[in-house]
Formats: C-alpha cells, structure tokens, sequence
C-alpha cells in the first residue's frame, strides 16, 4: 500500500513544542509547507524549566541556532547537574559527566566503592558544583566547557525567541482556537477555527500541550497510566527576585513532606516548585510547606498533571510531540528532551521515507517513544523508591508502593554487586540515563549492596587526592553569573558547538 505523500504539515501549537517542531522541519525539509496554529489567548506552559544535555546539542547542532544570539535573547543559566538533598547524605551530586564511570588514576576499583563516606568532588562536574562554579578558565578567560552542561531556561523567554526565529524562517503562523477538528479515512483533514477558517493538511504535529487536541480528544488514543510508579499529580509554583543567594550551576532537589521541590536559577529570580501527591496533602498545606522553607516565595500558582503517557504517539496522520505526548514530573528534567527526541525521529521518518512515512516507520518510532517513556518512569521511581530522607506518610507508601518497572533486575544487580556496571554498560548504551544515571542515584542515595569491598590504605590515599585535587581546581573557576555574560556576548565556545550530540547522534 502507498502511503499518502506529506505535503503540508499542520503544527498545532505554539508552545516549546511547536515551534521547535516548526524550525526543524523548516529546516530540515524546506520543500515541505509548515502551519503554526495557536493561540495567544490560551498562552503557553510558563514555567522555569530545566534541561538535559542533548537539549543544547539539539539547539545548537541540529537546529543551528547561533548560540550568541540564543544566549542574549533566552539569558538561559548553566546546569551541570542535579544536586539532590535525598537519602541519608546532606546532599550528593547528579552531574552530566563521567562522575562514578570514570576510573580515576591509581585505583583499581570502579569508583562508586570508594563513594561510601563522601560522594562530593569526585570528578570534575561535581567539583564545580560543589564550588558554584559553571566552569574552568581557559586560553584568553574563555569558559572552557566541555560537553556535560545544560540550560535553565525561562518558558515564555525562550518560546518567544523559537517565535522570532520562526518569522525570520517565514514559517505562516495563524492565531486562533482550534473549535472544531474535520475528519477522513488517514485520521484529521482540517482544523476549524474560531474564525471560521479551515486549515488542511496532509500530517498535524499535535503539540497542543495537556489538552491533547488531536491525539488525546479527537482520535481518543490510548493512555497509559503511571500513577503506579509516580505517585505525585499537583505542583505549587512561585519564586522570588534573587537578592544575595549564591548562583548554582545546578538543580537543586529538595525532599519534602510528600513530594518533592525544584530550585531552578535564573539571573534575577529563584523559581522554585513542589511537585506533590494530593493523596497525601491538600495543596494548600503544600503551599505553606513550600513558603515554611522559602519564607521569601512570592505568589504562587497549582499546576495539576496527569502522569502518564499515550501508548502510541502516532496515530493514522497525527503525531503528539510535547505535553500532548505525555508527562512524567520534572524530577530529571527530561520533557524538553523527549520533544527534542520526538522532532529529531519525525524528521528522520520524513527524510528517509520522501515524505511518505510507511506503516513500519510508524510502528517503529511508537515503540521507541514509548520505551523512552517506560526508560524516564522507571528511572524516576527508583528515586522514591530508596529515598531514606523522610519517614511521612507519603514516603513510606512511596519505598512500599513504588513499582520499579523495567529496571527491577538491575536494582537486584546493584544489591549483590555494587557500583560496577561495566558488565552492563552495552545493555545501558541506549539508555536515556545511561549507567552514569543509575549509579549516581544508587551510589547518591546509598543504596546497600552485599559485595564486601576492601579499599586498601593506599587506595583510600588516592582517592582522597583526586578529590582534593579536583577541588583546587574547581575553586578558581568561573561563576555561574560571569561565564552567562561571557556567552551573552560571544557564544558558545567552538569546542562545544563542533561535538557530537549525546544519546540521539
Ligand atoms: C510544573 C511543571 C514543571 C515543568 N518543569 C519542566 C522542566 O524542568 N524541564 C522540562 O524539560 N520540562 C518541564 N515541564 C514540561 C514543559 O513545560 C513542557 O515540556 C514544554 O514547555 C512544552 O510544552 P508544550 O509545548 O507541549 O505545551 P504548552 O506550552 O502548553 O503549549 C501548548 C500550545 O498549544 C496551544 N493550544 C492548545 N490548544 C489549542 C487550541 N484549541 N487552539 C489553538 N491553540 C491551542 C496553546 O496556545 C500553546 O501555544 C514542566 C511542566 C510542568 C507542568
């Protein structure tokens, strides 16, 4: 059977998704005619955002945008991690680098063993975090930044810089609510707007955020629920203008009564979120737990969501890419990246089909985004799952309750084994998270294992050195604050535009 040629494609949405979906199609496929439809009425998400690093290597790699501009219009901060105040640590550190798959010079176990006491500084990544530092100095007082880094971003600021790009790419862009939704045998056929104009096309990238439009209310696609593994369904959002708080080059992760709460940085705001279960604590209780701990919180808003995913994210001429897709809560940040995955595949399946996407194609690209899904599910519940912190009502049910999923045998490995996972690494390869992930919140949360490991006197002195090593030199590094500006007014350095992309290449 011949599949239907694609022509025109129909974006419905504005948001993060949308336009990002717009500029790489714009890009990638320029003979293809590319709609935007939303409304400004409606707005978008606006939320402070984390990101991962396949994010700035989409930006900057795949879609080209010129980093100097992107960083003067967008004012994103630098995240090089997570740090997390979880388990029976004070804190310990996520970092997007080779912290625990590293093997540093002199020793001869995988690093994770010698993590039992103190985790900090024990690679690069983690030293500059631990020091608030964004980066080392190189040649000239450039920043020397490597691969492992990720943006902060401020929704509306950074969806109005997609929107201006997409007027210099003279993508047609129209303004109005999609009322009615027209139907034929390959899924939609047209949009009808408030205005009365009917806009056709021969592919719609849903992107129309929790509402899920065409996915989710016209075509009643399936979806999977995720409350078993996540039990959290509400945040309370507020901030505050920063004053004289340090600028961390990182997340911050905090344990609360029954959930959890983001500390994003921005330039001159604090954003912070408690992404809680209304099971356990009704959100104005969460709001006042939230304002205890940040006395200086200003408003604050509830976001509810729905935690869960459809089953398949294309369905007949339709795909969902965005809130429309899916939603896990941002406990890794992993949203931005699974659009940016989703827009990279949808362009793969157009290139290599000449816009004549074919049913194995489809079938393909369900399974694999769904996978990725299940991937961030069970990565996130593993982070409740040992999460020894509190002993509420919620995180008792949370280490009882929580459904491991997929990723129960390799919890089983780690208890026998420890925190060597080089007999895992193929399997993790294609791994969202990678064993680096999965060591860092087992190693991090201090998860027991029953390998019975001597660290000899020698090695311990090795190790102690690298640490201390590591933290001189991390201390005479660059601010969070200095390295932004420097990239406000020259870019990105070349070493890292010219690398590869991680985890989607
Ligand atoms: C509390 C919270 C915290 C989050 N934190 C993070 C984070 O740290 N990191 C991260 O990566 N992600 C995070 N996310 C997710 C992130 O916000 C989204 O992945 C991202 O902003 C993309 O949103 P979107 O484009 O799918 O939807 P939206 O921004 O909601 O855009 C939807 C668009 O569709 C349009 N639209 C909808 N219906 C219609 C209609 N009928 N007619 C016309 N137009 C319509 C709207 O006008 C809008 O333009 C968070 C989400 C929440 C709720």
């Amino acid at each position: 059977m011949l599949a239907p040629q694609v022509n025109r494609v129909v974006v419905l949405g504005g948001g993060t998704a949308g336009f990002l979906c717009a500029l790489a199609l714009r890009k990638t496929l320029p003979q293809l005619d590319v709609v935007v439809v939303r409304s400004t009425k409606m707005g978008v998400i606006g939320v402070g955002e984390g990101t991962i690093v396949s994010v700035v290597h989409f930006l900057h790699n795949f879609l080209g945008l010129d980093s100097q501009a992107f960083h003067a219009a967008v004012e994103p901060s630098l995240k090089l991690g997570i740090r997390y105040l979880w388990g029976d640590r004070p804190f310990f550190h996520y970092t997007f680098t080779p912290q625990l798959t590293g093997r540093p010079e002199g020793l001869t176990l995988a690093t994770g063993y010698y993590c039992d006491e103190d985790l900090e500084f024990a690679d690069m990544g983690s030293a500059l975090m631990a020091s608030d530092k964004a980066c080392l100095r190189g040649p000239g007082g450039a920043p020397m930044l490597g691969g492992g880094f990720a943006y902060h971003l401020e929704n509306r600021k950074f969806v109005e810089h997609l929107e201006s790009l997409a007027d210099t790419a003279s993508l047609t862009k129209i303004d109005d609510i999609v009322q009615d939704v027209e139907r034929d045998e390959h899924g939609v056929k047209s949009l009808v707007l408030s205005s009365g104009q009917r806009v056709e096309g021969d592919l719609f990238i849903d992107c129309s955020g929790f509402r899920s439009e065409l996915l989710g209310r016209t075509l009643g696609a399936e979806r999977v629920d995720f409350s078993d593994a996540l039990l959290c369904d509400k945040a309370v959002v507020g901030g505050w203008a920063r004053t004289d708080e340090s600028y961390h080059p990182f997340t911050t992760a905090e344990t609360m009564d029954a959930g959890w709460a983001w500390r994003i940085e921005h330039d001159d705001l604090i954003n912070r979120g408690y992404v809680f279960s209304s099971a356990f604590l009704a959100p104005e209780e969460a709001e006042a737990e939230l304002r205890r701990k940040n006395p200086k919180i200003g408003e604050t808003r509830v976001v509810p969501f729905p935690a869960g995913v459809y089953r398949e994210t294309w369905r007949d001429n339709v795909i969902a890419i965005g809130n429309s897709a899916g939603f896990v809560e941002p406990l890794e940040a992993t949203a931005i990246g699974m659009i940016c995955d989703g827009v990279l595949n949808v362009v793969r399946a157009l290139e290599s089909s000449g816009c004549r996407p074919m049913p194995a194609q489809r079938r393909h690209y369900n399974q694999m985004i769904f996978k990725n899904w299940t991937i961030i599910r069970d990565f996130l519940a593993m982070h409740y799952k040992f999460n020894t912190r509190l002993n509420t009502p919620f995180w008792r049910a949370a280490r009882e309750d929580v459904s491991l999923g997929d990723i129960a045998p390799l919890c089983d490995y780690y208890r026998e084994v420890g925190p060597d996972f080089s007999l895992l690494g193929t399997d993790l390869k294609r791994d969202f998270f990678g064993a680096e992930g999965y060591l860092a919140m087992l190693v991090g949360q201090r998860v027991p294992f029953a390998r019975e490991v001597d660290v000899s006197a020698k090695e311990r002195a090795a190790w102690d050195a690298h640490r201390r090593s590591l933290a001189l030199r991390a201390r005479d590094g660059m601010g969070v604050r200095e390295c932004c500006e420097w990239l406000r007014s020259r870019g990105l350095p070349q070493v890292v535009r010219g690398q590869g992309a991680l985890g989607w290449a």
